[in-house]
This record gives structure tokens, sequence and C-alpha cells, in this order.
């Protein structure tokens, strides 16, 4: 599967296991770490989160988890906050803030016998901002890229991640879940009593035809 900053970022929201939703971005402790576990994409080393750096980080998710619902529409969105999601115009400014915090010019390096690499130049305003541009660079990056098209918020039970789909018949983001969804309609088939739109009456009418009293 490829691996997309963006949706690293967002997938810090996930499923517990249980049935619920865990989310890896709690205290200022978890922020650490994932900031060091995603050290060379972000550009910083030795950083430590305090509180407010938590609250800003997890502001910026929340416009980013928005942008991914609103790229998967009319698909449905992840079930772990499409209840409660930004509205698009906030989503959009509140990225657009975090990217334009720190303007950087690409610079490229190529020592000879060396392989070539990008620098980002510019003034430093601090590793936050740096961090929080950076996820939102990753983000308006694969927003206005070419595997937008392909995203999708997963629809196996419990399942709350946005993948990109790595061919056009892939409905779920892990042959885990692929199981878990063809469980889950098995089930719902032989249920005793199970009702829906395979379920009719003796008049052939599907219960759904019915009128309601
Ligand atoms: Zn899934």
């Amino acid at each position: 599967m490829m691996e997309f900053l963006a949706l690293e970022f967002a997938g810090t929201v996930r499923h517990d296991g249980h049935g619920g939703v865990a989310d890896d971005l709690t205290t200022s402790q978890q922020l650490t770490e994932w900031i060091r576990d995603h050290a060379e994409e972000l550009a910083v080393r030795g950083y430590i989160a305090d509180a407010g750096a938590l609250a800003e980080v997890r502001a910026l998710r929340a416009a980013v988890r928005a942008l991914l619902a609103r790229a998967v529409r009319p698909g449905p969105a992840s079930p772990a906050d499409a209840h409660r999601l930004l509205p698009d115009d906030q989503a959009l400014d509140r990225l657009n803030r975090a990217a334009t915090a720190h303007p950087v010019a690409l610079h490229l390096d190529w020592a000879a016998g060396e392989d070539p690499g990008l620098q980002l130049l510019g003034p430093d305003p601090g590793e936050l901002t740096r961090i929080l541009a950076a996820l939102a660079r990753a983000t308006a990056e694969f927003l206005a890229g070419p595997y937008r098209v392909q995203l999708r918020a997963c629809t196996a039970p419990r399942c709350v991640r946005y993948f990109v789909k790595a061919h056009g018949r892939q409905e779920y983001c892990k042959p885990s879940c692929s199981n878990r969804a063809r469980v889950a309609r098995h089930y719902e088939r032989n249920r005793p009593g199970a009702t829906g739109v395979t379920a009719h009456w003796d008049d052939g009418r599907a219960a759904t035809d019915l009128p309601r009293s």
C-alpha cells in the first residue's frame, strides 16, 4: 500500500480493535512520539510537544479530516467523525493558514557522487509552525494530486480509515476489513428474522413498500 503523510496523519484517529475509536494524538507525549516517528518527512529532530502544540495539531487534523471527507463525496465519510465535521470553508482556511505560515522555496542539492536532495529554504518560523506547515502541505499536495479520486472511507464494520484504492474493484482498506465485511453480510443474510430489502410478505410486496400506519 502506498504511504501518504496526509493519510497517516488523519489515520491517528483509528478503529481501536474493539468496536470503538481510538485517538493516537491524545497527549503531548503521544504527539512527541508521532512526530519523532515522522521526523524525516517533517524535517524536525528532537522536538518535544506541549499541550499548546497538541491543541494546534489536533485542530489541523480536524481540518484535514474534513477535507478528506469532502474528497470522498458523494461517498460516505469516515464514521469516526462524519457527524461533527468542520464546514468545508473553515477547513480549507485552516489548512491554508497553516501552510502559508511557513513560506518556503525549493532548493535542489546535488553534490558530485551523491543523490540529489531537496531542501526547503526560508525564514525559520519555529518548529511547531514548520511541523504544521509540513502536514498542511502534504495534505494540499495529496488533495490536488492524482490520488484524490481513488480516496475512499472504508465501509467495513467498525473501520474508520481513509485509504487510496489500489485497483478499481477494491472496496475495503485491508484484507482483514474485506473479511469482516463478508462475515457481516453473511450474518445479516442468515440472521433469524432478518428483514430488509430481501424480506417479502406473502403477497410478494417488499416489506418496505407497505404503507406505514
Ligand atoms: Zn478498513
